[in-house]
């Protein structure tokens, strides 16, 4: 008799793997698909590759202040294609770990492209697999843009990015997102001339006014270049257009579109390109530039699976689910980057976990954008949860931003430009920013105050660890009642 599954799962990412592992684990029998490699865009084109490499471009920026701490190195060389060959190294060795873990649990892998060809069936391979439920877990790729079509040779995608065997020394990212500011931050750190173009009014429009401010500092500090409210129109052969709007105009107190600023971005003979900003307001002050590549560090579009015989909804390009991740087909589940909802590793491992304790316990799925933390990566690190000062513009809350500078952890670190942000209301923490060595640890613990709505009293009756950059938020949560232990009267 043909085998029943229990769970077939198309997408062998965060999302797939993880619900692979969780449904194994409550007694299910379960097959999944995976048409590339293990890991989806995680591990093979996103966090795990660009965070290696970011690794060792903050390690090479370390060595340049070795002196500083009393370290002489009279030689250091940079060898790009080794720094290439370690993060393809890395990659390889979880992909191989990954595949025997999600096995160890019983799970069968089929390395084929899955098709949903009824209900209950999938077809890789021209093998039909019958299954109760299915989740599709497909993920998502970089989205043409138009204007912006990526050809792999100047204008690349966070996807030809991870091929380059060799970084070229001027380059132009488009978007200030998480890719975008991770990867201006890793070129600048090789010391590669990088200029950062933005649409909104200012730098990681997503995050709170503070932490977008921060970054502005640090670029600037480190000599980044960028351009806020600044459109790419168009990359035709050599030529990027770019236009820069005024204020003026962006804040509607003027609708004469003439006065839409424009500037051209010319690749020349020499092989790199340049920007005419000529007609430019200030940011772009008409000074020429030359880019050898551009980024492009924007949009992301859903991959669905081939789907004959039934229709599933979408939302948009993404698939459309309930709160319980159920599709318009009652068995047939869709999680992670293909539904849509924060496109982040742990958001598509939250959403894996949830689901399965739904379709085997009824357990109701609780996913809340605003509990999930967004990391970004680099030196300093910027990380956040819950909601910014903008979102509560007009309630009452109380507000505490406490400098790294304060402890003396930054000062033995020699890492203190930045700050932990708390907002609270009722006395119950709502919105952690901060800009910190270790944010990416630090704010797991304000998550946890979010996410079980923690009172302050009671977060202050834990013992935080001496010296820590843990402490920034025992001394953030105490300046919620000017508390600080560690600033002086009144600050
Ligand atoms: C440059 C970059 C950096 C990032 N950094 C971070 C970070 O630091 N932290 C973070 O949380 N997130 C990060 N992300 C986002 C993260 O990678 C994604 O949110 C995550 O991979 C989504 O997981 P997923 O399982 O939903 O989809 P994916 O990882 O896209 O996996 C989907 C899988 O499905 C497979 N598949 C598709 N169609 C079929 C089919 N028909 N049959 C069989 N298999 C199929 C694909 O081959 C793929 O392996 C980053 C993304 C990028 C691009």
């Amino acid at each position: 008799m043909e085998k029943i599954y229990d769970l077939g799962i198309i997408g062998g990412g965060p999302a797939g793997y993880s619900a692979a592992i969780r449904a194994a684990q409550k007694g299910f029998s379960v097959v999944l698909f995976e048409k590339d490699s293990m890991g989806g865009v995680c591990l093979n084109r996103g966090c795990i590759p660009t965070k290696t490499i970011l690794h060792c471009s903050d390690f090479y920026k370390n060595l340049k202040k070795a002196d500083k701490f009393g370290i002489e190195i009279s030689d250091k060389k940079l060898n790009y294609e080794k720094i290439f060959n370690r993060k393809n190294d890395v990659v390889l060795k979880i992909q191989k770990s990954l595949t025997k873990l999600v096995q160890s649990f019983g799970v069968e892998i089929v390395c084929e492209e899955a098709k949903l060809i009824a209900q209950d069936k999938i077809e890789a391979n021209e093998n039909i697999y019958q299954c109760k439920n299915i989740i599709l877990a497909t993920g998502s790729k970089p989205a043409n843009i138009k204007g912006l079509e990526t050809d792999g040779q100047f204008v690349l995608n966070s996807n030809d990015i991870l091929n380059l065997k060799e970084i070229p020394e001027n380059i132009l990212i488009v978007g200030s997102g998480a890719i975008g500011v991770e990867w201006a931050r890793i070129f600048n750190a090789l010391d590669k001339n990088v200029t950062v173009v933005e649409l909104a009014e200012r730098l990681l429009p997503l995050a709170d006014v503070d932490v977008s401010k921060r970054l502005d500092r640090l670029f600037k500090k480190n000599k980044i270049k960028f351009f806020t409210g600044t459109k790419v129109e168009s990359i035709n052969d050599k030529t990027v257009l770019l236009s820069n709007c005024p204020r003026k105009i962006r804040d509607k107190e003027q609708s004469d579109v003439n006065e839409f600023l424009e500037c051209h971005l010319e690749k020349v003979s020499s092989g790199g390109s340049k920007v005419r900003g000529d007609n430019c307001d200030t940011r772009l002050d008409g000074q020429e530039f030359t880019f050898d590549m551009v980024l492009c560090a924007i949009g992301r579009e859903p991959v669905l699976p081939q789907i004959e015989g039934i229709s599933i909804d979408l939302n948009g390009k993404f698939v459309k689910v309930d709160d319980n991740f159920r599709t318009n087909i009652p068995n047939i589940f869709a999680i992670g980057d293909l539904v849509g909802k924060m496109l982040l590793a742990h958001s598509a491992v939250h959403q894996a976990v949830s689901v399965i304790d739904y379709i085997t316990e009824q357990k109701q799925c609780r996913f809340d954008t605003n509990r999930v933390p967004s990391v970004i990566y680099g030196n300093p690190e910027i990380a956040w949860v819950g909601k910014t000062e903008e979102m509560l513009a007009g309630l009452e809350y109380k507000v505490s931003n406490f400098p790294v500078a304060a402890l003396g952890k930054a000062m033995a670190d020699d890492e203190i430009d930045g700050f932990v942000k708390v907002l609270s209301v009722d006395n119950k923490i709502v919105g952690a920013h901060i800009v910190s060595p270790e944010a990416s640890a630090l704010v797991q613990q304000f998550a946890l105050m979010i996410d079980n709505e923690l009172k302050t009293d009671d977060i202050l009756k834990t013992v935080f660890a001496h010296p820590t950059y843990s402490e920034a938020v025992f001394e953030s949560v105490l300046g919620l009642d000017n508390m600080s232990l560690s600033l002086p009267k009144g600050m």
